[in-house]
């Protein structure tokens, strides 16, 4: 049954892009306007709301439309324009912070804001950048 199944999905997706880091970015952004719009019907109503709904549904099939794209090299060249970008680095880094909280403290350095990572609980200590050198004093 589940080799059935997966053989099934492996022939949707032969020959076409897949859900690459782009098309899943774009998948699991999608409810983000759509619970904005939920939230802001009472308040804004009418044409935000509208506005919010619809974009939501452009992330949801745009990402679904990439994925069953048979142009791979036009979406692969898309991806990695993607993954290259300021964006999805900072979004990735803040996902990785986000799931070391409880182990690591995070700081950023107050000269060149260079992101420094502790290990919590030492208490009061003073951190010396590897970036730049410089020293200062954060509870960890
Ligand atoms: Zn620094």
């Amino acid at each position: 049954m589940h080799n059935l199944f997966s053989g099934m999905i492996h022939r949707m997706f032969m020959g076409r892009c897949g859900y690459d880091e782009l098309s899943r970015f774009l998948a699991l952004s999608s409810p983000v306007p759509f619970l904005l719009a939920i939230i802001l019907r009472r308040t804004a109503g009418g044409y935000p709301s509208m506005f919010l709904l619809f974009s939501a549904m452009v992330l949801f099939l745009w990402s679904l439309w990439r994925a069953f794209s048979t142009g791979l090299y036009y979406r692969r060249k898309e991806n990695e324009q993607f993954i290259n970008s300021h964006f999805y680095i900072s979004v990735r880094n803040t996902a990785v912070r986000f799931s070391q909280r409880k182990e690591y403290a995070f700081f950023r350095c107050p000269e060149c804001r260079h992101w420094l990572r502790v290990p919590r609980g030492a208490g009061k200590i003073e951190i010396r950048c590897p970036e730049c050198g410089s020293r200062f004093v954060k509870k960890s």
